[in-house]
């Protein structure tokens, strides 16, 4: 059986055993479609059946989290904890709070955390999880009652040398004390079993910033193998939440202007920058729409959702040099990419998972624009948290400077490593490839030398 078919039999699979899984077959797509040239080369991963094993998760647990609100009514949201593959270390992974969550999103960030995990180098295997759970509208209180019956089941099944899980959307520092909190009620641990930790109590310097931060590093690497850097060049980035906002101040610290943000009902568009400090007080402390961002600078145009251009995200509609997706899969379609591509940008870099449509990639990979897919691009809030796992293991507590120098040192082998490897498979400079490949192979390996499991 040639290669190809032998991937179309296994997204066949895919397909009949997860029904309706959109987003996860999407990834799985994405990822077994790069493996080609691998699989041209080295048959060991077809003989040991790695395709077959390494797209179903070795657990997916579901359960049901009922909690009390402020009226007193009993309210029941579902939960999932997707432990995906643990060939190279413990699994690690996000969890998301989201209405969207359902088993095929966590499956589909539990696929991606696979790759993106090997790809930092370091020890820690591909997990994530999450609700259907919607924080916004919720009180303090409830968000509090909410955690606390999350993890009331999922304690069960993590620990620091299990599972150890971090935020992802809807799940910030807030939540994580929470979690945290009652994950030590119960089991009567203090231990590195979650990150995102305030300082005050386990949690590394440098990893609320670290996503956005190690994407900037990474588009920076992107730019400056083609000559390029970020000084002076006009930004776009969508998203308000954490990606978002230290992407922003990141990138004024390169030199660069960043000029949108956006939430789930509007886009800001600040000709002269968007002023990051009254972003942080907006959606960090009061947990507002970016309509009260429009509100305090009046310089600002705000597009609600409803005025977008027909089938477009407005972000991708104003100019840019480099383009930042940071809110969530599926943002970036093809009709943005031909914008993009029109008004002249160079690199699109996935601060989000899976930003970009399958046909936005395709349409950006022929007309040669710069890529830095999300596995690599966003991989330093990951690295990070296995720095504050070592930090916890070690009882060391290490300084703001020496986190991100450690953090621009991953991001930099993260790019070396994909960029090397798209050379070493004929696709010089095709990242998605590269990083895809890279990742894979490193967790395959693994798989075989651990036998059949
Ligand atoms: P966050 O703090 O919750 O922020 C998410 C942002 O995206 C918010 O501005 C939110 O708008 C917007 N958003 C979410 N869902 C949306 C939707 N369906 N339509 C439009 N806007 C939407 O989350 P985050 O941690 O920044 O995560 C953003 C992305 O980065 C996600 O793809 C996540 O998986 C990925 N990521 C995060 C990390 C990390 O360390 N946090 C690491 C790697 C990758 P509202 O404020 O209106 O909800």
């Amino acid at each position: 059986m040639s290669v190809q078919s032998y991937i179309d039999k296994i997204l066949h699979d895919v397909q009949s055993h997860s029904p309706g899984q959109t987003e996860f077959y999407q990834a799985v797509h994405e990822v077994l479609y790069s493996l080609v040239p691998l699989f041209e080369e080295d048959n060991r991963y077809d003989i040991h059946n790695i395709l077959e094993r390494i797209v179903i998760p070795e657990r997916s647990i579901i359960f049901r989290v009922c909690w009390v609100d402020d009226s007193g009514k009993i309210q029941t949201n579902l939960g999932y904890r997707v432990q995906f593959n643990s060939a190279i270390g413990q699994y690690k992974g996000g969890l998301r709070f989201h209405p969207s969550v359902n088993l095929g999103i966590i499956k589909f960030l539990g696929f991606e955390q696979i790759f993106k995990n090997a790809l930092t180098g370091l020890q820690i295997g591909g997990a994530k999880g999450g609700s259907n759970f919607d924080p916004k509208g919720k009180s303090d209180n409830e968000i509090m009652r909410f955690c606390q019956a999350f993890m009331a089941e999922l304690f069960k099944h993590i620990g620091k040398t299990r599972d150890v899980p971090a935020g992802d959307i809807g799940v910030g520092a807030r939540e994580i004390g929470y979690l945290f909190g009652q994950y030590k009620k119960l089991t009567g641990h203090f231990e590195g079993v979650i990150t995102g930790k305030g300082l005050n109590w386990g949690g590394s310097n440098a990893r609320k910033e670290a996503t956005g931060y190690g994407s900037v590093y990474f588009a920076d690497n992107v730019l400056k193998k083609y000559g390029k850097n970020l000084e002076g060049k006009i930004c776009t980035v969508s998203g308000s939440g954490n990606v978002a906002i230290y992407t922003i101040e990141k990138l004024y610290e390169m030199g660069a202007i960043p000029v949108t943000c956006s939430d789930s009902k509007g886009t800001i568009y600040h000709e002269t920058g968007i002023d990051v400090n009254s972003l942080k007080v907006i959606k960090e402390i009061n947990h507002q729409s970016l309509e009260a961002y429009a509100q305090v600078h009046p310089g600002c145009i705000y597009t609600p959702i409803t005025h977008y251009p027909e089938g477009q995200h407005q972000t991708w509609n104003i100019p840019c040099d480099v383009a930042f997706p940071s809110a969530t899969q599926n943002e970036l379609n093809l009709q943005d990419a031909k914008t993009l591509v029109a008004n002249g940008c160079l690199l699109i870099n996935e601060g989000a998972n899976m930003p970009t449509t399958p046909e936005a990639v395709a349409y950006l990979k022929e007309h040669k624009i710069l890529f830095g897919p999300g596995k690599a691009a966003n991989a330093g809030g990951v690295a990070t948290s296995q720095l504050e796992m070592s930090q916890n293991a070690s009882m060391a507590n290490w300084s703001f400077e020496e986190v991100d120098i450690k953090l621009r040192e991953i991001m930099h082998n993260i790019f070396e490593t994909a960029y090397e490897t798209s050379k070493e498979f004929g696709r010089e400079g095709d990242l998605v490839s590269g990083a895809n490949i890279a990742g894979f192979r490193k967790v395959a390996d693994s798989m075989i030398d651990q036998g059949a499991i």
